[in-house]
């Protein structure tokens, strides 16, 4: 088997990131969160417009930390697309609510506001999980309209939408806290890292307060005003960071060039499919495709040095939730049977792009 030469991500960073954090370690560095942090949040506000923005260690502690902060816990539901990433159900139940599983919409693959009206009845559904899949959203005027009429806080897991626009508005500010990641394969990253997004006032100054133990400051006297954890975010990272928001501008074009050439040519090959993507203002942060065949085209792909990654399990029939929900959910699972990601780093060359093409045309002809 040949080796992998074309990997379906790998990491983006360069010598701008190297000399930054030599600079910074340099400079008398303490590594915890300082002025370093408060400077890429600053940036992550004006690419994003939303007002406020608040670093953590990852986007999955985003996801608790805004759950913790509205008061959600035990005995308290929330709505969770069937098709996410696993963390967006986990951390329901990490504050002890229970996660209610509402299958997709196919053209989008996130949450059918039709299902999640039958979920959300009774009186204990509190928030809802958004999660904008790849960059794509349904109409979030709608959205934002079904939670007002329920009363529902509404959540944006916008971990893979950093650099995607609806309506020209930055997805992850329409919820009243959106969160993005900054893992490894995401379209900028700090190795590790998340942020929530808000434009409360209110809400801001107390996640400001959870995230660092509730305690109301004063170096020499703390004075718990609030219940809190630790969630700050390391300098070190972010002078990673600020040179990754650099380079997104740049590879927010990119993934969308990369989408067209994939889909260009892959136009002709009746096995593969593409969701509808208004390249406008989606940036696919993967290069996800829907194949008949998908075992079959993994293998072909490997063969000649390529990875793939297949899409999400359906989360609500993974191990951990499987008992709780037997019930069907259409959508999620043809996504998750059919789904694939094709290499997508931001530095793959064209011709590599081509090659990859190439290969499944030949798979599907032969
Ligand atoms: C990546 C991702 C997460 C988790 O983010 P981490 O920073 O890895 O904790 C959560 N939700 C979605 C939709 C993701 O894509």
């Amino acid at each position: 088997m040949a080796l992998i030469e074309i990997r379906q991500m790998e990491p983006t960073f360069g010598k701008e990131e190297r000399k930054a954090v030599q600079e910074y370690m340099l400079s008398g560095a303490w590594c915890t969160e300082h002025v370093k942090t408060r400077s890429l949040g600053k940036d992550i506000e004006a690419y994003t417009g939303a007002k406020h923005c608040v670093m953590m260690p990852n986007g999955t502690l985003t996801l608790y930390a805004a759950l913790a902060v509205l008061g959600i816990g035990p005995g308290d539901q929330v709505l969770v697309p069937a098709f996410t990433q696993v963390a967006t159900a986990n951390v329901v139940r990490m504050v002890g609510a229970h996660p209610v599983f509402v299958d997709v919409e196919p053209g989008t693959l996130c949450m059918d506001l039709e299902e999640a009206d039958r979920a959300a009845q009774g009186p204990y559904m509190r928030a809802m999980m958004y999660v904008p899949i790849n960059g794509r959203a349904g109409n979030m005027e709608e959205v934002i309209r079904f939670c007002a009429e329920r009363n529902l806080w509404l959540i944006e897991d916008a971990a893979q939408a950093l650099g995607s626009f609806q309506d020209g508005k930055h997805l992850g500010t329409f919820g009243d806290l959106g969160s993005i990641s900054f893992s490894t394969p995401k379209i900028i990253s700090t190795g590790q890292g998340g942020c929530l997004l808000t434009d409360s006032d209110r809400l801001y100054e107390e996640l400001l307060l959870f995230k660092n133990f509730g305690r109301t400051e004063n170096f020499q006297q703390d004075e718990y005003a609030f219940f809190g954890i630790n969630l700050k975010f390391s300098d070190l990272l972010a002078v990673i960071g600020i040179e990754q928001m650099k380079k997104l501008p740049w590879r927010v074009a990119r993934k969308k060039e990369m989408f067209v050439r994939y889909q260009e040519r892959l136009d002709s090959v009746d096995s593969i499919d593409f969701l509808p993507t208004d390249l406008r203002e989606t940036a696919p942060w993967y290069m996800d495709v829907l194949v008949e065949g998908r075992e079959g085209l993994i293998e072909a792909l490997k063969k000649e040095g390529i990875q793939t990654r297949s899409f999400y399990p359906v989360i609500p029939h993974s191990a951990p939730y499987a008992q709780e929900y037997p019930q069907r959910v259409p959508v999620a699972e043809n996504a998750s049977k059919h789904g694939l990601w094709l290499p997508s780093s931001p530095y793959l060359r064209n011709e590599d792009i081509d090659y990859v093409c190439d290969v499944i045309t030949r798979h599907y002809r032969s």
